[in-house]
């Protein structure tokens, strides 16, 4: 586990299930239709249970799913967590679809609902990088300059710790590195 403190919040990288983190808040990389799917969608929903996917159905049925880029909150069901927030990363497409932009959005909207919901901390996935193919280098440096982003821009934020859960080598290794040197 690797840790540094920006401002009064903590960013933290560690590898491991999303499933078993106890944060307020933890971040599904979802699939627009908000109706499951693979890697760590369907491993969230298996392990949390079907009031997630209800929530879902709900917010399916009211707004027709969920864009690329966008956020939305359930329940965590059975899970550790308090709440889930559902966005959708972008498919890696050759990188001149705004597949940066989007993945930032995804980032930033996520951040700004889990202060909405006065969440004090939040485990993100990695996300686009499994099915979705983008590079993980270049999702981790989007990702941890959105984070350090928001903290600065946010001073009043509810934030206090901001989890990166790495399932796997590769992606831990990348964020513990680029965690190492990041100076902000
Ligand atoms: P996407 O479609 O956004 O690429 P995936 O679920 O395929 O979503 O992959 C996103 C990331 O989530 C990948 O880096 C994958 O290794 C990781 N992942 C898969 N299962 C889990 C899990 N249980 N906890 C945390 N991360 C996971």
């Amino acid at each position: 586990m690797e840790e540094i403190k920006l401002q009064t919040t903590t960013v933290k990288v560690l590898q491991g299930d999303i499933t078993k983190i106890a944060s307020d808040v933890i971040v599904n990389a979802a699939n627009t239709s908000l109706l499951g799917g693979g890697g760590v969608d369907g491993a969230i929903h298996r392990a949390g249970g079907k009031q997630i996917l209800e929530e879902c159905r709900k917010i399916r049925d009211q707004q027709g799913g969920c864009q690329v880029g966008e956020a939305v909150v359930t329940t965590a069901g059975n899970l550790p967590a308090s709440f889930v927030i559902h966005t959708v990363g972008p498919v890696w497409n050759g990188g001149k679809s705004g597949e940066e932009p989007k993945l930032t959005n995804c980032y930033v909207n996520t951040l700004n609902l889990a202060c909405k919901n006065h969440a004090r901390s939040i485990a993100f996935p990695n996300i686009s990088t499994g099915i979705y193919r983008f590079p993980k280098a270049l999702a981790a440096n989007i990702a941890l300059e959105a984070v350090s982003n928001f903290i600065r821009s946010h001073h009043e934020s509810s934030l206090e710790q901001i989890l990166f859960v790495c399932f796997d080598e590769e992606n831990y290794r990348i964020y513990r590195d680029r965690l190492r040197e990041y100076v902000i």
